[in-house]
């Protein structure tokens, strides 16, 4: 494995590291594409999220962890669709 990988190379290495662990040969050219590329960063850190949240996955239904203002916002959001 190269030293410097392109970004095609790191988004693959993301992904396969959710399944399976990497070897050293892969995960340390793999942290230094993520340190210093943003948008395979923000790649890795959405394929986490969205791997986590199938994971959380039970019954077809998938729970999503929001935080208290958000849920706030969007109850608020209900409550005004629903007398309108
Ligand atoms: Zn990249």
């Amino acid at each position: 494995m190269k030293f410097m990988l392109s970004c095609q190379e790191a988004t693959r290495l993301s992904s396969d590291r959710l399944d399976t662990p990497l070897t050293p040969a892969q995960r340390w050219p793999l942290a230094l594409h993520l340190f210093i590329c943003r948008h395979c960063r923000r790649f890795d850190r959405d394929l986490r999220r969205l791997h986590q949240c199938v994971r959380n996955a039970d019954g077809g239904q998938v729970f999503i962890s929001l935080p208290p203002q958000r849920k706030a916002a969007i109850l608020q959001r209900l409550e005004q669709e629903a007398q309108a």
